[in-house]
């Protein structure tokens, strides 16, 4: 079992000190239970079509992968594992063949 990566930076150095997960890099702490209330996410697709934790989707426009020269290309499929709330990247998604990444709403569409 990883640990989601911190909802302000996308940190994946989090840890957890008894109910609150803390990240190291932005110094945001937070209660991963209230987190889990809170999570009537209104998130949306490229279509307006709302998803879900476990919804399949491909990505809609070839995305380049941060800090790295990879490029994912339209069509790619992925997995929605959670969806954060956040200004750029609200879906943390399992990719063919990329692995686990934090993916724009506005960049996909569902499957
Ligand atoms: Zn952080």
């Amino acid at each position: 079992m990883s640990l989601p990566p911190c909802p302000k930076c996308n940190s994946e150095y989090v840890y957890q000190d008894q109910e609150l997960m803390i990240c190291p890099e932005c110094g945001y702490e937070w209660n991963p239970t209230e987190v889990a209330e809170e999570e009537a996410l209104d998130i949306r697709d490229s279509n307006g079509t709302r998803l879900q934790d476990g919804d399949k989707i491909t990505f809609i426009k070839d995305l380049k992968v941060k800090g790295s020269s990879q490029v994912l290309k339209i069509g790619t499929k992925a997995v929605i594992r959670r969806m954060v709330e956040g200004k750029d990247h609200q879906l943390d998604c399992r990719v063919d063949g990329a692995g686990e990444m934090m993916i724009t709403a506005a960049f996909v569409k569902k499957a």
